[in-house]
């Protein structure tokens, strides 16, 4: 039996009955862009996050940016964001004019190092942008620290995090902002493509409610040249459905993972398994493993029909997008050798033991096979 990397299918076929009662109230309603249902979301969301108020957007990355804006961050401004991450973490430094300053992770944890962080501090800088990745919570008391010393703002990229925690409080409030992705495959999906800010600030979030529809308040009056960037109703009332689930869904992945390091502990092959610091509560939006041979490892894991991705296989400072910056390979080594040998196993919240017992067991394989 072949074990793919996420079932997408599965995981929504769960919720089939909601969703498609969820589809007629919408139809119904005959009102789809900013009513009750985007409301409705928008306070759960919040609640579940811990923080005042989240307002939804149209994704991710949308996310990320409108909170750069609404802070006025642009042309000049420098932005502190971690050199190993997706790339829509750097893509919303540079839609706003500013320039994204890359600063290396400690590298057993792949999240941002606060120890270098002071470093990359100039009189440009505006923010610091730490990335939950992999769905675990980056080291968020020192990186507060340093931002209120240099009296910057932090803004947590929660897109992979949903539900994680640092020193047991929830990503989406550990910062002055936070920006989520509900794109498919995130912790907590759409079915297609949404986004959420999460804030204690009032007034960011009267900022962006305004951004992301025109930078208008009041119907055909615009306060600044604003974006449409909002989540639609129809989207807002699938994720209603999904959020009360979302807690199990992340203690399945905890039970996945779980496994995976007990079964993996005597690291065949030399594998490099996840390393979780006891302060941090992960929802292992992806399990992550690292092998010098990775590609050949990817390869003879698909003949044995296990699915894997790689997340990701180029740094961002080395993407041709980016080739104005001018950087080269070698100036973000960490990075350079995370991006190299990192393969994402299959995990996700309708995955059984069953399946990851024959992941394990198809691992071994592969890695015995590697070293003929
Ligand atoms: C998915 C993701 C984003 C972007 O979210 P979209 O909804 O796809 O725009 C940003 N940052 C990280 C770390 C992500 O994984």
């Amino acid at each position: 039996m072949s074990i793919p990397f996420l079932d997408l299918k599965a995981i929504n076929l769960a919720h089939a009955d909601e969703m498609e009662a969820a589809f007629k109230r919408v139809l119904n309603s005959g009102w789809f862009i900013q009513g009750q249902e985007v409301a409705q979301f928008e306070r759960s969301f919040a609640a579940y996050c811990n923080a005042e108020h989240a307002i939804g957007v149209a994704n991710g990355l949308d996310a990320i940016f409108m909170i750069l804006k609404a802070y006025g961050i642009g042309p000049g401004d420098e932005v502190i964001v971690p050199s190993n991450t997706f790339i829509a973490t750097w893509l919303a430094v540079s839609h706003c004019g500013a320039t994204p300053i890359p600063v290396e992770p400690v590298e057993a944890t792949y999240n941002l190092d606060p120890a270098k962080i002071a470093a990359a501090i100039t009189p440009r800088t505006k923010a610091i942008m730490p990335v939950h990745l992999y769905g675990q919570p980056a080291d968020m008391q020192p990186i507060m620290a340093i931002a209120r010393q240099h009296g910057l703002k932090v803004i947590e990229d929660s897109a992979q995090a949903h539900g994680a925690r640092c020193h047991g409080q929830l990503a989406g409030q550990l910062g002055d902002a936070a920006a989520f992705s509900f794109y498919p495959g995130k912790n907590l999906g759409a079915l297609g493509d949404g986004g959420a800010v999460t804030t204690n600030d009032a007034t960011l979030a009267q900022a962006i409610r305004t951004l992301g529809n025109y930078g208008s308040r009041v119907k055909y009056y615009n306060d600044v040249a604003g974006y449409n960037s909002r989540l639609d109703e129809l989207q807002a009332a699938l994720l209603s459905v999904k959020l009360p689930s979302l807690d199990a869904g992340n203690t399945q992945r905890k039970a996945i993972a779980a496994f995976y390091s007990e079964q993996l502990a005597d690291r065949p092959g030399g594998i490099v398994l996840p390393v979780v610091p006891e302060w941090a509560d992960p929802v292992w939006h992806l399990y992550v493993i690292r092998h010098p041979q990775r590609d050949a490892l990817a390869k003879a894991l698909a003949a044995a029909g296990v699915g894997t991705i790689v997340h990701y296989p180029v740094p961002p400072h080395l993407q041709p997008a980016y080739a104005e910056l001018g950087y080269k390979q070698g100036d973000f080594p960490i990075a350079e050798a995370i991006h190299r040998e990192v393969l994402s196993l299959p995990m996700g919240p309708t995955m059984t033991l069953e399946q990851a017992a024959q992941v394990v067991a198809a691992l071994r394989t592969a890695l015995a096979g590697l070293n003929q």
